[in-house]
């Protein structure tokens, strides 16, 4: 969903901003095929101009029988999807300008030069997750052993350096599979003829110059870089729960309620479950927390049946939790919709797992954050919040503990909640939510950046 919800946004500028037609290709698992045609992605709403097209799940069950959900799989029926249908698709279509792939599409390459038609991508991630993956493979042909044993962070050239406890889990045992797959993916991204990424100048200015103008990514090369965003999900369709959840907040104060969400995969063990919802209790701070059932073999044990069917919160959360908060918290099952919740005056924080659209969407509503990086690059997404950014406040972890306890959760809640840290927090969330609009407008630099590429695309060149 993550990748799925900007892409589409993104094909919905092209259409209406800049009158393309567009066909967006969704990749479907024999799980996720449901789901995705029905709320999550509201696509009675898109404009007449883009026509949807759902690949076909692939069995791929034989190949991944043994791994769990994460990367690995995902990249193997990625590859069997478009193996198997992209050709037939791009066949059917009249003259594509251009296809514009996902961070795992390479499987394009082959049937898009073939074909003739220039693959750009659209990364989804931060521009200092992207500075990080055109230098990976430097730092693997530098580094002996494995990353995390480094002596110090990894410095990107021209950007801030990375803890190497805050390196992806991917990138951890080089002689995982993983991490084959992780390399093989951003390896390959010079190959394209550009890169869209879903940020823009104000929230990233450094890693930005970093990729256009450091000698480093000069030299790699680096295709031009495109910042466009933050293209967020704009309106969403409403549930019966989801309106629930939004006249409860109606009947908060202003800036009061901390929302608690995890993205589309994220689940806690059953032990750091209870200290959450212990430290959201301890806080006395007003909570909406959308629960999921605990998971103590994956941290994202929900990321490829986002918003599907949940159990009663009451089944595994500690007895009498639930209405011992009425009127303070709110907990809901599964999902709710959560760029309603951030835009909706009442939301004054937000607790969030640090997936990239999770923080654009908060950052667009001037929404500060808690971090709880899970999965994925959020680790590094949450860094870069708290010390770079500055929009965040970052739990302190305890060297060897896998659980943070409920009196450290109680501490940043009350931070950013009432604290005068929080103020500050709040106030340069604003600043950048009023930036991002700016950079959306005719004129402003994300605004530009798109309609080069368009425009370029037009003209039937690519864009420099
Ligand atoms: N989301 C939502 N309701 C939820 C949880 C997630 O609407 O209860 C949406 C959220 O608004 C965001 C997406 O799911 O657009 C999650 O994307 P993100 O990049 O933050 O994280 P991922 O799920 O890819 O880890």
């Amino acid at each position: 969903m993550g990748h799925i919800i900007p892409f589409l946004e993104l094909a919905k500028h092209l259409v209406t901003h800049h009158h393309f037609h567009v066909s967006f290709l969704v990749i479907t698992t024999a799980d996720s095929l449901a789901t995705a045609k029905t709320n999550l992605l509201c696509f009675s709403d898109v404009p007449s101009g883009l026509h949807v097209i759902y690949l076909p799940p692939v069995d791929v069950s034989n190949l991944v029988a043994n791994i769990p959900p994460g990367l690995t799989s995902l990249c193997i029926m990625i590859q069997h999807s478009l193996k198997l249908s992209l050709r037939p698709i791009l066949l059917g279509l009249t003259r594509p300008i251009a296809l514009i792939i996902d961070m795992f599409g390479i499987d394009a390459f082959e049937v898009c030069d073939e074909l003739s038609i220039p693959v750009y991508s659209f990364f989804t991630s931060s521009m200092s997750f992207l500075a990080f993956s055109l230098y990976l493979p430097t730092l693997d042909r530098e580094t002996e052993g494995e990353f995390v044993d480094l002596p110090g962070p990894v410095q990107v050239p021209g950007c801030r350096p990375i803890r190497t406890q805050d390196l992806l889990k991917q990138v951890h045992d080089r002689k995982s599979d993983d991490y084959k797959w992780f390399f093989l993916h951003m390896s390959s991204l010079p190959k394209v003829a550009g890169i869209l990424t879903n940020s823009w100048k104000d929230l990233e200015p450094v890693p930005l110059l970093a990729l256009k103008e450091n000698p480093f990514f000069l030299n790699i090369p680096t295709p031009p870089i495109h910042p466009i965003g933050p293209l967020i999900k704009e309106d969403e369709p409403i549930t019966e729960s989801g309106k629930e959840i939004l006249s409860w907040l109606d009947k908060q104060k202003p800036d009061s309620v901390l929302f608690v969400a995890l993205g589309s995969g994220g689940t806690l063990s059953s032990k750091q479950l209870i200290e959450l919802v212990f430290g959201l209790e301890l806080s006395q701070q007003h909570f909406i927390l959308v629960a999921r059932k605990p998971d103590d073999t994956s941290a994202m044990g929900t990321i490829f049946s986002a918003g599907g069917k949940e159990d009663d919160p009451k089944t595994y959360l500690p007895e009498g939790f639930v209405k011992r908060m009425e009127g303070v918290g709110l907990v809901v099952p599964s999902w709710a919709p959560q760029v309603a919740v951030l835009r909706h005056a009442s939301t004054g924080g937000f607790f969030s797992h640090c997936g990239w659209n999770s923080i654009l969407e908060s950052v667009v509503q001037g929404v500060p954050m808690i971090t709880w990086p899970m999965y994925a690059e959020q680790k590094v997404n949450a860094a870069q919040l708290a010390e770079e950014v500055g929009v965040a406040v970052r739990p302190v972890v305890e060297l060897g503990k896998e659980v943070v306890g409920r009196e450290e959760i109680e501490r940043v809640v009350r931070l950013v909640m009432e604290g005068e840290e929080g103020k500050i927090l709040r106030q340069r969330a604003k600043e950048l939510r009023d930036s991002a609009r700016i950079a959306l407008e005719l004129g402003g630099s994300s605004f530009d950046s798109l309609a080069h590429v368009v425009e370029a695309w037009k003209l039937g060149h690519n864009a420099a």
